[in-house]
């Protein structure tokens, strides 16, 4: 007798088989493929990949502006469909990073990222006619992309660089090339389904630094982004060409006795543990009033913090610093990249101490000048350093923010304090009483990105970022007053 499968039964294998597809192994990390898809836009030199881009650009050029936001659209839709599998595969292949938060930042990207809607022209009318001012693309585009967030600054940067009519050729860190080639597959993916040219955008099989160097002075390339450590940002901003340059931070945090600190506390480990601390944006130190001290601490144990002594905070910093020897023979403390990114529990292992999974960041109190406060360790470690009164906080503040101006932030309600650390300390992006993450558009205001460029004064990078002024001027004429 034939049985009958109801539609919930259907529902229910349907739902298995897809869960199963998706909790399936990882294909090994080929910068050419994933998972037998051959990755469209490689190439083993930069110099083809460059002919390519320009190809690219070309075509770009002679879409309308409808026809780019088309493909854009498609690669907001591709990102938030394979938001888990870059996330994975982000994670496997650097070791870095937590796959929930991975996701939720391609999320962002595919959601808040700017399109052409950001290019805007500019007119001026007076008596002697008028003046049209138009954002231009620069041509090429000389992206290179760091290990930290891979595949969410490609397709940022992508969705940015297209709406402004540029074509693109990345150089990725390599340690982080499956990654990053899976979403440029992707650019080229959307741009292919929606009539866009084939190879929209382009990437290096096997990134180097003498790739990196041919792309920087390859005369078809106009502009250089690089996000990434002050030693690319320092090469590329001397390499002759237009340069935009998105490079390190170490936030600091203050928590003056004005502030709600219980929502501080949480805010502070939501923020700093968020994918585990890569973020360039994330909390990475805190100066937090004597009087209040005690309570932040008990609350951020509250929120998964696991609080540890000064004996294990120096016994740890033996092994998340290392030190190496620099090219002219100065020997200097570097972070371990064996612990960036990792989550708590395993860098707490490193000095023996096992906790369960809900441990997600690991706090301690130092002294101003301990290396946790001084170097940016990209890991969930937070040093919290006592300060007297608010004068206290900003001087120190500042002087661990280096000089970066890239972000800082302040749990406070008293507005005076508030005004008085912005002032000071200059960043590009200072967040109030939120996560970090607040600051680039998650649970904040404002559009999303993943190339903060302080140093050249971009700032959140968006389309219009990536564009050239041109100036067209009618003289006594095309008024219509
Ligand atoms: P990294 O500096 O190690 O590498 C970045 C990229 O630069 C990689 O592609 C690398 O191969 C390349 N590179 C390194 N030295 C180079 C050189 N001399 N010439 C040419 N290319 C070179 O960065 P990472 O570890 O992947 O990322 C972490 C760093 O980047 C942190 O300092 C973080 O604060 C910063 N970052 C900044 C932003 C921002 O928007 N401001 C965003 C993400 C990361």
């Amino acid at each position: 007798m034939a049985r009958t499968i109801s539609e919930a039964q259907i529902r229910e294998v349907v739902s298995q088989v897809l869960n199963n597809v998706q909790s399936a192994p990882e294909a090994s990390f080929d910068s050419t493929q994933y998972a037998g898809r051959k990755f469209i836009g490689i190439f083993n030199d930069m110099n083809d990949a460059i002919a390519a881009a320009s190809e690219g650009y070309k075509a770009v050029r002679a879409m309308s502006v409808e026809e780019r936001e088309k493909i854009i659209t498609e690669i907001r839709r591709l990102t938030r469909e394979e938001a888990h599998i870059m996330a994975k595969i982000g994670v496997k292949e650097t070791g870095m990073g937590r796959v929930d938060h991975k996701k939720a930042k391609h999320i962002l990207v595919a959601d808040k990222t700017p399109g052409t809607e950001d290019i805007t022209s500019f007119a001026k009318t007076g008596d002697n006619g008028l003046t049209l001012v138009e954002m231009a693309p620069f041509g090429v585009v000389g992206s290179i992309t760091p290990s930290t967030n891979p595949s969410e600054t490609v397709i940022c940067n992508s969705i940015g660089m297209i709406a402004a009519g540029n074509g693109v050729v990345f150089n990725p860190h390599p340690n982080a090339i499956a990654t990053s080639n899976y979403a440029i597959d992707l650019v080229n993916r959307a741009s292919k389904a929606m009539g866009g040219p084939e190879i929209l955008v382009c990437s290096m099989k096997k990134p180097t630094l003498e790739s990196a160097s041919i792309m920087q002075s390859h005369p078809a390339i106009r502009l250089l982004v690089c996000t990434g450590g002050p030693g690319v940002v320092r090469a590329v901003l001397s390499s002759g060409k237009k340069a935009i340059g998105a490079g390190a931070g170490n936030p600091p945090v203050i928590v003056d006795d004005t502030a709600d600190i219980k929502k501080a506390a949480k805010d502070i480990i939501d923020g700093c543990t968020f994918d585990n601390n890569l973020p360039c944006i994330a909390e990475k130190e805190v100066f937090a009033f004597r009087n209040i001290a005690d309570e932040l601490i008990s609350n951020m144990l509250k929120n998964g913090a696991y609080l540890i002594d000064s004996a294990q905070a120096s016994r740890l910093a033996d092994i998340v610093l290392v030190e190496v020897t620099d090219k002219k023979g100065n020997k200097k403390k570097t972070v371990n990249r064996e612990c960036v990114g990792r989550d708590a529990a395993v860098i707490l292992s490193k000095i023996g101490v096992q906790v369960s999974g809900d441990i997600r960041c690991i706090i301690c109190e130092t002294d101003f000048m301990h290396p946790f406060v001084q170097e940016e360790l990209m890991m969930p470690i937070l040093p919290i350093v006592r300060v007297d009164n608010i004068d206290e906080a900003i001087d120190l503040a500042v002087k661990a923010e280096h000089g970066n101006r890239h972000t800082a932030h302040m749990h406070s309600k008293n507005v005076d304090n508030l005004s008085r650390f912005a002032k000071a300390v200059e960043t590009t992006i200072f967040v109030k009483n939120a996560p970090s993450y607040a600051g680039i558009g998650f649970g904040g205001e404002g559009h999303a990105t993943f190339t903060i460029a302080g140093p050249t004064g971009e700032g959140i990078t968006s389309a219009r970022s990536f564009t050239r002024q041109r100036r067209c001027v009618l003289s006594e004429n095309f008024r219509i007053i």
